[in-house]
């Protein structure tokens, strides 16, 4: 029986008691290409999951425990999935059920193998710095809250960038922050921040979503990107 942690939705085989609960998932269309879904009422660390709608395909872009029919339907009848990929361990939930479900790989950083609890025929790890998933879509690796913690760039437009809590858009949408654990309020050293600011100089993107719903920020997001970082290597100082 597969059962799943209240606090952060991962999924466990376990024999025992399975855990009650009677969610639906609510999706937003952000634009024509994007879309994300979350699960109502709250469950677990209550993040969305992103649908990204390439011409090569759909990606999903983290992912959440509960996989119900509507989305199941809602998915199929939008072409299923190429790929899904994982910003870090906090997300992987039921990974393994939807990947089981539209026959899609799961591409997740080997430095955080360790903590996948379900082994899955899908699961595909990657080593480095970055992967493509479609000839748009990369993966790049920033570290950080977690060893092989991802974003997921996308070269539309102007360039979109999905951060997951690598990096956390903070309230009203106007900066960003970098923790090692937001539960417990514990900050990254400055040059594991300014290693992460490094690695996404080169990056364009002008719109970025966060893991939490609305946190969305739709203009000039490396530049705020940039200067967040700059400012929190400041206050370490
Ligand atoms: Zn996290």
């Amino acid at each position: 029986m597969i059962t799943l942690c209240k606090t952060c939705g991962t999924s466990y085989e376990v024999t025992g008691a399975h855990p009650e609960h009677c969610d639906i998932n609510k999706w937003k269309q952000h634009d024509s290409t994007l879309l994300s879904i979350r699960t109502v009422p709250d469950f677990a660390i209550d993040q969305r999951a992103f649908l990204v709608r390439t011409p090569e395909g759909n990606i999903l872009w983290d992912c959440i425990a509960t996989l119900d029919d509507a989305t199941k339907t809602l998915i199929t009848s939008l072409g299923g999935l190429k790929a899904i990929a994982i910003s870090h361990p906090h997300y992987y939930t039921t990974m393994q059920d939807w990947a089981a479900e539209f026959n899609a790989p799961i591409y997740l950083h080997a430095s955080d193998r360790r903590w996948v609890m379900r082994d899955s025929p899908w699961i595909r790890f990657w080593d480095g710095d970055t992967i493509e998933l479609t000839r748009d879509v990369t993966m790049i690796r920033l570290g950080g809250h977690f060893a092989g913690g991802c974003v997921l760039h996308w070269g539309r437009d102007e360039g979109v960038m999905l951060s997951g809590d690598i990096v956390q858009v903070t309230p009203g949408a106007h900066a960003v922050s970098f923790m090692w654990s937001y539960p417990n309020m514990l900050p990254l050293p400055a040059a594991t921040v300014s290693d992460i600011i490094q690695r996404l100089r080169t990056v364009k993107f002008k719109q970025l979503y966060g893991a939490f719903e609305g946190k969305d920020i739709t203009q000039n997001a490396d530049e705020i990107v940039r200067r967040s970082g700059e400012k929190y290597i400041s206050c370490l100082k």
